[in-house]
C-alpha cells in the first residue's frame, strides 16, 4: 500500500522536495530515515554522491526505498510528511504513514545514540558548530584540516553538523561521547542557565536591551508628518485603525488587536514565522509599526520579546555592502557597546525571544525572490539575500518577523512563506471622529471640521485613509474657510495641502498677479524632479547630494514637504518626502508642468503598463522585472494625480505655468490611454459559458483606471468609456475597495447602458461606501456585498434609494454587522418593490424579532424567490413568523434557515409552506434542532407537494435509525 503510494506519487514527491532548490529537505529526510533505521550507512552514502543534481539524488532515494518494500516506504512517507511545509503537502497522500515514530530499540552505544538522535542533533548543534569543533579539536578527536573541511563556507550550518556527525561516526566511542556531552551541555544551558552564567548573560543582554529601547523610543516618539511642528507625539494622535485577517483566514471579518497580530490567531501556515501587514499607501502601516515599537520600548506590550530589531526597507535600499546577519542587525538597528559576539550568539540561541520588523517591503528595490538560499548567519551576503532569507525562514528560523507592504508588492512566491496576512484598512467612521478630536484641542473647531467632512460624502470616504484624514484635518482653515464642496478628489486634497504649506510661508502684505502655483513654480519643479527621479529609481530617501543635484535649495526644504530622515545611524544627511503619496504628487506636478518633456513618452510610460496593454489577462505585475522594484504601484498613484491635475477643473490654476496647448494635448493623451486601458480590459472578457451570464472579473488595474477617470471629474469621459462595456456581471471581489473606491466606481458605472450584477464581496465598503454606491444603484440588478462591515445604518440608506430603482432586484449581505434593526427597512423594501427577487442575509445577528419584522414585508411580496437567513438566530418563533408570511407565496423557490436554532415547532410551521407551495424547490434546514416529530410534519407536507426537490436536514436531533427510516420513507429528505 505505502509502496504503491510512493510509486504513484513519484513525480509529485520529487517536485515537492526539489522545488525550493535547496537540499535541506532531502537531507532532513535522510536524517530521519537513518535515525529510524530505514536506511543503513551504505544506503545513505549511495544517495549522497557528490556532483549529482538534487532531483537525481531524490529519485535515487525513492528507488532505493521502494526496493526495500512497504515498511520502508511507509517510513519514507512519514519523513516527507514531517519535513515538507503544509503548503506543499496539500496535493500528496501519505496514507496512514504520517505518524510513524522511531521504533528502534534503545541505542547501546554513543555512536548509535548519535545516529538515532540525528535529526535532533542537527537542530541542536547548528547554532554552535564552531563550539563543537573546538571541543573535539582540543581533545584531539579531530585534526585542524578536518575542522576546516567542515567549516567550508559552501555548507549551511545544518550541513556542517551533518558532516561533523558523519565524521564522528567513524572516530569511535570517545569522539561520539564527547559530542553527546557537548550537546547535552548546550541543551541544559539553554533551558536552565547556570546562575553565574545567567546573571552574566542577562547583564550584557539587558544592557543592550536598554540601549535598544531608548533608541527605538526616541525614533518612534513623533510621527514624521508632524515634524517641523513637533506638536503631536504619537501618544497624542495615535488612533486605532481597522485590522482584519487577510484572505484565506477563517474569520476574515474579525477585528484584531495589536497582540493578535503577532499571536497565533488566524495562522495559516504553522511552519512560517513571517506575518504580513498589508494595506494601501497611507492607510497607516508605518504608523502601526511605529506604535508597536514604542509600546515595546516602554515594555507596555509584546512582553514575550526580549529584543526587537526594527528595519526600514527604505534604509536597506541604501546599503550597498555585503553584510553578515550580525552586521545587518547591529549596524542597521542598534550597535551593542560590548560583547557583540556573545549577544549575537544569544540571539541565535533564543530565536523565540526576538522580533524583527521590516517596514515597507513595497519600497524595497528588488522583488522578493526565492532563488538564493542563505542559511549561514555569519557569512556576508547582499542585503537583499539576507532580507529574503529572513522572510522565507532559511535564516533565523524561529524568529518572528513582521513585514508591512502594499498588497500588490507581495508576490505569490513570498505568500507561501507567510504565517498569516493582516489587512490594515484605515480608519472606521468612528476612527475619523476620534482622530479629528485628537488633532484639535479646541472642541469647537473639531466639531466644525467633522461637520464639514460629514456633509461631503466624497470627502468622508477619502478620510477613511489616514494620510488623507491628516491632510484634511491639518488644512482645516482652508476647509472651513473656502467651503468643502469643491473637495471631491485626492488631487483636490493634495492641492489644498500644497496651498496650505506655501500659504503659511508667503510674506503677508505682498500682493501678486501670479497664481499661487506660479509663484512657487520653481520650488514645485525642483521638488517634482527629485520626486520623479526617486520613483523611477526606487529612491525614497535622498542623500544631500541628490537633493542638491536637482537644484533643491534650503529655502525649498524649508517649505516643509521634505523632511530630514530621522534615522540616526546615517553619517550624511538624508531627506524624504513627508509621505510617499506626497512624493507621487510632486512627481505628478512635474510631469504635468514640465515644458521640456516628451509628452508621448512620459505619459505613455505612466499609463501603459503590462496590465493596460493589449491582451493582458493576468494579474498586474507589481514590479517591473527589468527595472527597479517599486515603480509600478507608485506610478499608479502618480498617474491618478496626473489625471486630476490635467482635468479641466484645475487648468485655470495651472495655465500660467504651462502653455494651454501643452496642457490640452497632455489631457487628451491621458484620456486616450485611460480609455484604451479600459477597452483592453473589456476585450479580455472571455465569452460566456453556455447557460451562464457574461461576466467580467476585474483585474487590479481596473480599479486604478476607474480612479483615474474619477479624478478627471468629467462625466463625458466616464460615459464614453463604459458605453463599450457589455457584461451582465461585474466581479470585484477582494479588490481592496473602500469608500473612496466606491465613490469612483459609482461615478463611472452610473453611465452603464444596461444593468449589471455588481459583486463587491470581501472588500471594505462599510456604510459610507454603501452610500457612495447609491448613484449607480439604478444600473445594478444585483448587489453582492458579502463580508463588508455593513451595519443597519448602511441598509437604511440602501433601501431608501433601492425602492426607487426599477432594475434593482437582488441583494446579498452575508456576513456583515446587521441586526434586527435593519429588518424594518428590508420589510419596507419587500412591501414596496413589487419585482424584488432575492434577499440573502446569512451570518448576521437577526433574531426572532427581526424575522417577525421581515415577515411583515414577506407577506406583501409576491415576487421574492430566494430568502437566505443561514447562521442567524431566528429560532422557532422566527421560523413560525416567516412561515405564516410565506404560507401563500406563489413565488418562493429557495429558502435557507440553516443553523438558526429551529426546532420541531418551526418545522411544523414550515410544513404548511411546503404543503401549499407550487414553486418551492429547496428548503435548507440543516444544523438545527428538529426532532422526529418535526420531520414527520415535513414528510406529510411533502406527500401533497410536487415542486420541492430537496429538504436538507443534516445535523438535526435525529438518531441514525431515524435518519435511515426517514430516508427510505421520503427520498427528497437529505441528511
Ligand atoms: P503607510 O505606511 O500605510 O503608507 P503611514 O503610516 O505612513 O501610512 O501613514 C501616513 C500618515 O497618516 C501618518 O504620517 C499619520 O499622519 C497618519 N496616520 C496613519 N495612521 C495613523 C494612526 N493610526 N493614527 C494617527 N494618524 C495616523
Amino acid at each position: 500500500m505505502s509502496a504503491q503510494l510512493v510509486l504513484r506519487q513519484r513525480a509529485e514527491l520529487v517536485q515537492a522536495l526539489c522545488c525550493g532548490g535547496t537540499s535541506e529537505g532531502l537531507e532532513s529526510i535522510l536524517d530521519l530515515l537513518l535515525s529510524w533505521g530505514s536506511l543503513v550507512w551504505e544506503d545513505y552514502l549511495s544517495v549522497c554522491v557528490a556532483g549529482k543534481t538534487l532531483s537525481s539524488r531524490t529519485r535515487d532515494l525513492l528507488d532505493l526505498v521502494y526496493s526495500k518494500g512497504d515498511s520502508a516506504c511507509c517510513h519514507l512517507l512519514a519523513a516527507f510528511s514531517q519535513v515538507l511545509p503544509d503548503a506543499q503537502k496539500n496535493n500528496l497522500s501519505f496514507g496512514k504513514c504520517s505518524d510513524v515514530q522511531n521504533s528502534q530499540e534503545m541505542p547501546t552505544s554513543a555512536t548509535l545514540t548519535l545516529l538515532s538522535d540525528r535529526p535532533g542533533m542537527v537542530t541542536k548543534l547548528r547554532q554552535c558548530v564552531d563550539g563543537a569543533l573546538d571541543v573535539l579539536f582540543q581533545k584531539g578527536f579531530l585534526t585542524s584540516s578536518e575542522c576546516e573541511g567542515i567549516q567550508l563556507p559552501v555548507y549551511t550550518s545544518s550541513q556542517q553538523v551533518r558532516r561533523l556527525l558523519d565524521l564522528v561516526q567513524f572516530k569511535g566511542e570517545g569522539a561520539a561521547n564527547m559530542l553527546l556531552q557537548f550537546s547535552q551541555k548546550i541543551a541544559t544551558a539553554a533551558v536552565l542557565p547556570h546562575e553565574n552564567e545567567k546573571s552574566a548573560q542577562s547583564a550584557f543582554v539587558s544592557e543592550f536591551q536598554k540601549k535598544l529601547c531608548s533608541s527605538i523610543s526616541a525614533q518612534s516618539h513623533f510621527l514624521s508628518t508632524y515634524s517641523g511642528t513637533g506638536k503631536f507625539s504619537l501618544d497624542d494622535i495615535y488612533t486605532e485603525g481597522l485590522l482584519e485577517l487577510g484572505q484565506g483566514g477563517k474569520d476574515t471579518q474579525m477585528s484584531l488587536n495589536l497582540k493578535d497580530v503577532v499571536g497565533r490567531v488566524g495562522t495559516l501556515n504553522k511552519e512560517a514565522d513571517t506575518v504580513l501587514i498589508s494595506g494601501e499607501a497611507g492607510c497607516g502601516k508605518s504608523t502601526f509599526l511605529q506604535r508597536l515599537h514604542l509600546l515595546w520600548a516602554r515594555r507596555a506590550a509584546l512582553h514575550d520579546y526580549l529584543l526587537l530589531f526594527p528595519f526600514s526597507c527604505r534604509k536597506l535600499n541604501t546599503e550597498e555592502r555585503e553584510l553578515s546577519l550580525k552586521e545587518l542587525l547591529f549596524l542597521h538597528c542598534c550597535w551593542p557597546d560590548r560583547d557583540q559576539d556573545e549577544l549575537f550568539q544569544f540571539i541565535l540561541d533564543h530565536p523565540d525571544l526576538v522580533l524583527f520588523t521590516f517596514d515597507g517591503l513595497d519600497e524595497f528595490k528588488q522583488t522578493f525572490s526565492d532563488d538564493r538560499r542563505h542559511c549561514c548567519p555569519t557569512k556576508p551576503a547582499k542585503v537583499s539575500v539576507l532580507f529574503f532569507n529572513l522572510l522565507q525562514g532559511s535564516l533565523m528560523k524561529g524568529v518572528q518577523k513582521l513585514v508591512t507592504s502594499r498588497p500588490e508588492a507581495v508576490p505569490p512566491t513570498l505568500r507561501q512563506y507567510l504565517c498569516k496576512e493582516v489587512l490594515l484598512k484605515g480608519f472606521s467612521t468612528d476612527g475619523i471622529d476620534c482622530f479629528v478630536r485628537k488633532h484639535h484641542s479646541d472642541p469647537g473647531v473639531a466639531s466644525r471640521v467633522l461637520e464639514s467632512i460629514r456633509s461631503n460624502t466624497a470627502l468622508l470616504g477619502l478620510c477613511h485613509i489616514p494620510v488623507f484624514c491628516w491632510i484634511v484635518s491639518k488644512c482645516y482653515k482652508e476647509l472651513l474657510g473656502f467651503g468643502n464642496s469643491s473637495l471631491q478628489t485626492i488631487t483636490d486634497v493634495y492641492l489644498m495641502v500644497l496651498h496650505h504649506f506655501f500659504h503659511h510661508r508667503v510674506c503677508k502684505g505682498k500682493r501678486s498677479e501670479k497664481s499661487w502655483v506660479q509663484e512657487h513654480l520653481h520650488t514645485i519643479m525642483r521638488l517634482g524632479k527629485l520626486a520623479l527621479q526617486g520613483l523611477h529609481n526606487s529612491h525614497y530617501m535622498f542623500p544631500e547630494t541628490e537633493v542638491q543635484n536637482c537644484g533643491v535649495t534650503e529655502d525649498d526644504i524649508g517649505k516643509g514637504f521634505l523632511i530630514q530622515s530621522k534615522n540616526i545611524s546615517f553619517d550624511n544627511k538624508h531627506y524624504e518626502f513627508l509621505h510617499v503619496t506626497m512624493q507621487c504628487f510632486f512627481a505628478a506636478l512635474f510631469i504635468t508642468l514640465d515644458i521640456n518633456s516628451n509628452d508621448k513618452l512620459t505619459i505613455q510610460r505612466l499609463f501603459v503598463t503590462e496590465c493596460t496593454s493589449k491582451g493582458c489577462l493576468g494579474i498586474c505585475q507589481a514590479k517591473r522585472p527589468d527595472g527597479p522594484g517599486t515603480e509600478a504601484p507608485n506610478l499608479q498613484i502618480t498617474s491618478t494625480f496626473v489625471s486630476g491635475l490635467l482635468s479641466q477643473r484645475h487648468q485655470g490654476l495651472l495655465l500660467q505655468c504651462c502653455p494651454v496647448q501643452t496642457l490640452h494635448k497632455r489631457s487628451k493623451l491621458v484620456v486616450k490611454y485611460v480609455s484604451r486601458g479600459m477597452q483592453n480590459h473589456f476585450k479580455s472578457i472571455p465569452p460566456p459559458v453556455k447557460g451562464e451570464k457574461k461576466s467580467m472579473h476585474a483585474m487590479p488595474s481596473f480599479v486604478w483606471l476607474i480612479k483615474c477617470i474619477y479624478e478627471m471629474q468629467e462625466s463625458e469621459v466616464a460615459k464614453n468609456v463604459v458605453s463599450k462595456l457589455d457584461v451582465e456581471h461585474l466581479k470585484l471581489t477582494y479588490c481592496s475597495i473602500g469608500p473612496l473606491e466606491c465613490t469612483a466606481l459609482a461615478f463611472v458605472l452610473q453611465h452603464l447602458k444596461c444593468p449589471v450584477g455588481l459583486q463587491l464581496d470581501s472588500n471594505a465598503v462599510g456604510d459610507v461606501g454603501v452610500e457612495q454606491l447609491l448613484p449607480c444603484l439604478h444600473v445594478c440588478h444585483s448587489l453582492y456585498l458579502r463580508n463588508n462591515n455593513i451595519s443597519d445604518e448602511g441598509i437604511a440608506k440602501l433601501v431608501e434609494k433601492g425602492v426607487q430603482c426599477d432594475s434593482f432586484q437582488k441583494i446579498a449581505l452575508f456576513n456583515n454587522k446587521l441586526t434586527d434593526v435593519c429588518t424594518q427597512h428590508l420589510a419596507y423594501l419587500l412591501k414596496t418593490k413589487k419585482n424584488f427577487l432575492s434577499l440573502r442575509l446569512g451570518n448576521n445577528n437577526i433574531t426572532a424579532a427581526g424575522a417577525e419584522q421581515l415577515a411583515e414585508g414577506l407577506r406583501c411580496s409576491q415576487s421574492l424567490q430566494f430568502l437566505g437567513l443561514w447562521g442567524n438566530k431566528v429560532g422557532d418563533k422566527g421560523a413560525q413568523a416567516l412561515a405564516r408570511a410565506l404560507e401563500n407565496s406563489q413565488a418562493l423557490v429557495w429558502m435557507s434557515l440553516v443553523d438558526n436554532g429551529v426546532g420541531s415547532a418551526g418545522a411544523q410551521a414550515l410544513a404548511k409552506v411546503i404543503q401549499n407551495s407550487t414553486t418551492l424547490e429547496e428548503l435548507w434546514l440543516s444544523k438545527n434542532c428538529i426532532t422526529r416529530d418535526g420531520v414527520q410534519y415535513l414528510v406529510q407536507a411533502l406527500e401533497k407537494n410536487s415542486s420541492v426537490t430537496a429538504i436538507w436536514l443534516r445535523g438535526n436531533n435525529l438518531s441514525p435509525e431515524e435518519v435511515e427510516e426517514f430516508s427510505l420513507k421520503e427520498r427528497r429528505l437529505t441528511f
